[in-house]
């Protein structure tokens, strides 16, 4: 059977609070070895932590969501340094920028989404450099604001690479990302009848610059979508690229493990 890894999923969230052994063990079975707990805020990095300390097969990221930026302490870096010294997180993350939620779409005003922006900007900056100092690479959210998490990322670019997770954006975009030495990671949406467009992207994406990840409990695949997702659903992603990709799934396990392991050196 061949191997595949989730390289994203949120499993400190209340959705695995009753099963979560039945769930990390229905990944074995689907060749899901290892899975990467991603934290969104310092205690959700501390639940992924205790999950990795709990669990053979699971690793955490350890970071501060943009969507969260107004609820971080001003300072992200002493505690954030400690947990990369973990032996089994992997990675910086998730970190980036998010304009889909900002203030005005909930009756704030034009200078409410400036500072939230400039917020997100100042944390996403700090926790780049803190993943500089400890040597790991940085896991991606944007959204609705590629160019400018671009931006900024690319500033860096050479001392820290980044994987810009769930990734639906142009083949064009993907070659930027790309450009700066950074990768893509696919997510259930290749899955999607309507996600023709990530499907091309797939399709042009260089066999040894991508990874798969679930999101989960977000964006399960097709036959499960609009259900609770799970490690274990890579399986039904690997089955897709590997078709976009025309390549067996031992070929596809090959790479996209080889990737992960370089990108997340402590896997
Ligand atoms: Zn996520």
């Amino acid at each position: 059977m061949a191997m595949f890894y989730d390289t994203h999923a949120h499993l400190d969230y209340p959705d695995y609070e009753k099963d979560l052994p039945e769930v990390i063990a229905r990944a074995q079975t689907a060749g899901i070895v290892k899975m990467i707990s991603i934290g969104t805020s310092l205690s959700s990095s501390e639940r992924a932590m205790r999950l990795a300390e709990k669990f053979p097969s699971v690793y955490a990221a350890v970071g501060w969501h943009p969507s969260e930026a107004m609820k971080a302490p001003s300072g992200l870096r002493p505690a954030l340094r400690e947990f990369a010294s973990h032996p089994k997180v992997v990675a910086i993350g998730e970190i980036g920028l998010d304009y889909h939620h900002l203030p005005s779409s909930q009756g704030g005003t034009a200078e409410d989404d400036l500072r939230c922006k400039q917020r997100q900007a100042d944390i996403f900056q700090q926790q780049i450099e803190v993943a500089i100092e400890a040597g790991l690479n940085c896991i991606i959210h944007q959204r609705d604001a590629f160019d400018d998490t671009l931006a900024q990322f690319k500033l860096f670019a050479g001392k820290v690479r980044g994987v810009f997770h769930c990734f639906g954006e142009s083949a064009d975009r993907m070659r930027q990302v790309l450009g700066i030495g950074s990768l893509v990671s696919f997510t259930g949406i290749v899955t999607f009848k309507n996600g023709q467009n990530v499907r091309d992207t797939v399709a042009a994406t260089p066999f040894d610059q991508f990874m798969l990840e679930t999101d989960c409990p977000y964006l399960a695949p097709v036959p499960y979508r609009g259900k609770r997702c799970e490690p274990a659903y890579v399986k039904e992603i690997s089955e897709v690229v590997a078709q976009v990709k025309g390549c067996s799934l031992d070929e596809l396990s090959a790479a996209t493990c080889k990737t992960a392991k370089e990108f997340f050196r402590k896997l």
